[in-house]
């Protein structure tokens, strides 16, 4: 993807120069791994992830990793995408579903992130698999936002369960998210839905109140995974932002969103190693169907195209 292109470059010009080696001396590990950093944190790589991979990178070059079948420079290519698999998380992490009842999502992030976006993507994502989602409103902040989610969910043919008067939470309640949150849950039953997603209020920065909301809604409905969503564009602040979200409310997985987009891409390879939490979704574009889970594999090997 474009996100990955100058690291891309980078990665492949150091790789040029150990071509035709032989056999790589001390200098020439060195000099790769001096080329590897710099092109890390050119992309916005988190310094910690930076150096823990150089380091890594490092070890193994110089070790006894001596292969028969690769000359020096397929090695290093061949070390390189395994450590990028691995601060990509190794292995594809997928969703869990509830053993019995609906299986309840729930969306945390910034304003912007792309959340009600993702909703809807996901909602089709599910729909695809079989499974018959429920999408529910509770960013009762904004107040276009209902309408919104509502407008996607039109999209993608996933019905909304939005506060409105008559539904719990809604104008009566004082339009309650943890409310509307609870009573989405019977809707579900009471519809049939498997799986319910669930989209809260963001703001556009971090916010004690926004917090303390999302933690009461997943207090209260205690979702089988806690999705954090963010915008891969935004560089080192989406690791600040996935700190702060992981401290305030906790979550199961990050979504990152606009994979699409032609900034560094940083984020997308540190927040997994920063926050201890697997990137479980990737968005890549407008259309509601440039979702998939994500795949460090696959993503490492588009590093290394
Ligand atoms: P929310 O405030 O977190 O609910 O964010 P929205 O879902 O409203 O998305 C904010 C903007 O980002 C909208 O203009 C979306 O069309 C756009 N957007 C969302 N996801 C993606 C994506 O994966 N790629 C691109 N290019 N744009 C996206």
């Amino acid at each position: 993807p474009i996100m990955f292109a100058t690291l891309s470059d980078r990665l492949a010009d150091t790789f040029k120069n150990l071509r035709g080696k032989g056999r790589l001396s001390e200098a020439d590990i060195d000099a790769t791994a001096r080329e590897i950093r710099i092109a890390l944190l050119e992309a916005d790589v988190a310094l910690p992830v930076v150096r823990e991979f150089v380091a890594a990178v490092k070890e193994r070059a110089t070790g006894a990793e001596v292969s028969q079948a690769l000359n020096p420079a397929q090695q290093i290519v061949k070390i390189v995408h395994e450590e990028l698999v691995t601060i990509l998380g190794g292995e594809t992490r997928r969703l869990r579903y509830a053993k019995t009842g609906p299986t309840v999502i729930m969306l945390a992030g910034l304003q912007g992130a792309g959340k009600t976006t993702l909703a809807a993507k996901l909602a089709l994502w599910l729909k695809e698999q079989g499974k018959s989602p429920l999408l529910v409103a509770c960013d009762l902040q904004r107040p276009n936002a209902v309408n919104q989610l509502q407008v996607n969910g039109g999209r993608v043919g996933v019905p909304v369960y939005a506060p409105e008067p008559g539904n719990a939470g809604g104008i009566e309640h004082g339009g309650n998210p943890v409310q509307v949150a609870q009573a989405s849950i019977e809707e579900a039953k009471r519809k049939l839905h498997d799986v319910v997603i669930i989209d809260t209020a963001g703001r556009l920065g971090i916010d004690a109140e926004l917090m303390q909301q999302a933690a009461d809604i997943r207090a209260a409905v205690q979702p089988d995974e806690v999705l954090f969503v963010v915008d891969a564009m935004i560089g080192q602040d989406a690791v600040t932002t996935a700190q702060a979200f992981l401290d305030g409310v906790g979550f199961d997985g990050v979504v990152l969103t606009k994979l699409d987009g032609d900034a560094r891409g940083g984020a997308a390879l540190s927040v997994r190693s920063i926050t201890g939490k697997p990137v479980m979704f990737a968005s890549s574009g407008e259309k509601m169907t440039d979702f998939d889970l994500f795949h460090p594999d696959r993503m490492a090997s588009r590093i290394l195209d």
